[in-house]
């Protein structure tokens, strides 16, 4: 159980196809959303195999319900996203499990206003699911549908149209989709924007031939080449739906994603003051910039729909934002849409780089200050317990608890934090001095294992997004 959600996690449902991913799952899904929100509904899919199919369960759904459907075919989420708030869509379904392994599918369910669905109105329909009580309509009100892959060109322009033209004549782009819905908008995004553009794994396909949908720096090595081999400005890449966006630079290194955020945070703070909303997990990079710019930094729990909610609130209450996002690549620009667009990432980094008379993406990474960042897990049957165990452990530290506990010290900090999907915690520390945080995590990991020695220890590796 999540924030009191039975099936969603954060970012939607997920599961592997023809175990806990079926047609009838989606179909009842499609009936509950057009129960909630009934009216015309957008859906839109990702490049898996499995798409097409759910995509007709979840509208079989929304039709029974009464809903008029408009499928948008292949494209990225925040695409999808985009046009449902334009056209005045009452909802949409996006059939997509974004950076998961190719057997994976899922739904993210969109309101009317673009932004992902938040817990409160989740558990609604995850109960009017679980009880199948859904508004079917008699035989003369099922709904329609009618086909618009064309409303894409709505998204492409608008990103388009968000900067100067030609900002991007001169440079050298490779851009990798990772053979998902991005390669019908990014190449075109960059190429209109002046970028010449090279493309690598730009053919649309759900078997993912070239690289998994997650964008690692592994999977990234021939984008990394490519970058090289043309003497590109930089390389971008997507994950499975395109929230997300990660660049390699001009020498072909990966980026690391906080170090992505905090340039463009830079970018845009430097042009319009107002709070910088993150999650709690963010490096303290983003905290430097948005105080040397002048601006103030709100956290918010881990998810990015968190942060987008919490940037309406604050707009709602007066306060101005000036950005969010998280330290994945899923950054939010809030006169552009309250979702993680990784079109707009690629397309903001050319306005970046057009900003700095010709200083490289390497340049402009090495004036940022570095820190060390320590991520790992911890299997545990109880996470919630072993939080609150760290929590007491650590009481004469300063802490912040909104999600699960994070341990602040003046060069040093560590976040741990209960799995939303899985048994087990989260660990991270950060610091500028890498003995400075290895101290810290050691001291950390010792009450954990002395709270929970059963458990099994996974080694350190990279949690999802
Ligand atoms: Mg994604």
């Amino acid at each position: 159980m999540r924030n009191g959600k039975r099936l969603f996690g954060t970012n939607g449902v997920r599961g592997v196809i023809g175990e806990t991913m079926t047609p009838d799952l989606v179909l009842n899904i499609g009936a509950a959303l057009g129960t909630m929100r009934p009216g015309t509904i957008a859906v839109g899919r990702d490049t898996r195999t499995s798409g097409e199919a759910l995509a007709h369960a979840v509208k079989a759904g929304l039709q029974m319900c009464g809903c008029d459907v408009v499928d948008l075919g292949i494209l990225p989420t925040p695409a999808l996203q985009y046009i449902i708030r334009k056209n005045g869509f009452s909802a949409g379904a996006m059939i997509t499990a974004s950076h998961n392994p190719p057997e994976y599918n899922g739904v993210k369910v969109i309101e009317g206003d673009g932004t992902e669905m938040a817990d409160e109105q989740i558990i609604r329909l995850e109960d009017c699911l679980f009880s199948r009580s859904f508004a079917v309509v008699p035989w003369d009100r099922v709904g329609s549908e009618i086909a618009a892959p064309h409303l894409v060109e709505e998204y492409v322009r608008a990103v388009v149209d968000h900067f100067p033209e030609g900002i991007g004549t001169g440079m050298t782009v490779v851009v990798d989709p990772g053979s998902g819905p991005a390669a019908i908008t990014t190449p075109l995004i960059l190429s209109r924007m002046g970028c010449r553009v090279h493309t690598i794994n730009a053919k649309m396909d759900g078997v993912f031939p070239g690289r998994m949908p997650e964008p690692t720096q592994e999977g990234l090595r021939r984008l990394s080449e490519m970058v090289v081999a043309t003497g590109a400005t930089f390389g971008v890449a997507h994950d499975g739906d395109a929230d997300r966006a990660v660049f390699v630079d001009e020498r072909g290194r990966y980026v690391e994603e906080n170090r992505e955020f905090a340039l463009i945070e830079d970018y845009i703070c430097s042009r319009s003051k107002g709070t910088v909303v993150t999650p709690v997990s963010s490096s303290r990079l983003v905290e430097d910039v948005a105080r040397q710019n002048g601006c103030p930094v709100d956290y918010t729990p881990v998810g990015s729909i968190y942060v987008a909610r919490r940037m309406l609130e604050l707009i709602a209450g007066g306060t101005p934002v000036a950005f969010g996002g998280e330290g994945n690549g899923g950054l939010i620009y809030p006169d552009h849409q309250f979702c993680r667009d990784g079109g707009m990432t690629a397309a903001m980094m050319v306005a970046v780089l057009a900003s700095r008379q010709g200083e490289s993406l390497s340049g402009a990474l090495d004036n940022l200050p570095a820190y060390h960042l320590i991520k790992d897990k911890y299997v545990t049957s109880n996470p919630r317990e072993l939080v609150g165990i760290v929590e007491r452990a650590f009481s004469d530290d300063v802490q912040d608890r909104t999600d699960g506990v994070k341990i602040i010290r003046d060069h040093v900090w560590a976040l741990v934090r209960a799995s939303g999907t899985e048994p087990m915690i989260r660990v991270m520390v950060e610091s500028a001095d890498a003995s400075v945080a290895d101290a810290l995590y050691r001291e950390i990991m010792q009450v954990v294992r002395e709270a929970s020695p059963a458990d099994c220890h996974a080694p350190p590796e990279r949690p999802p997004h």
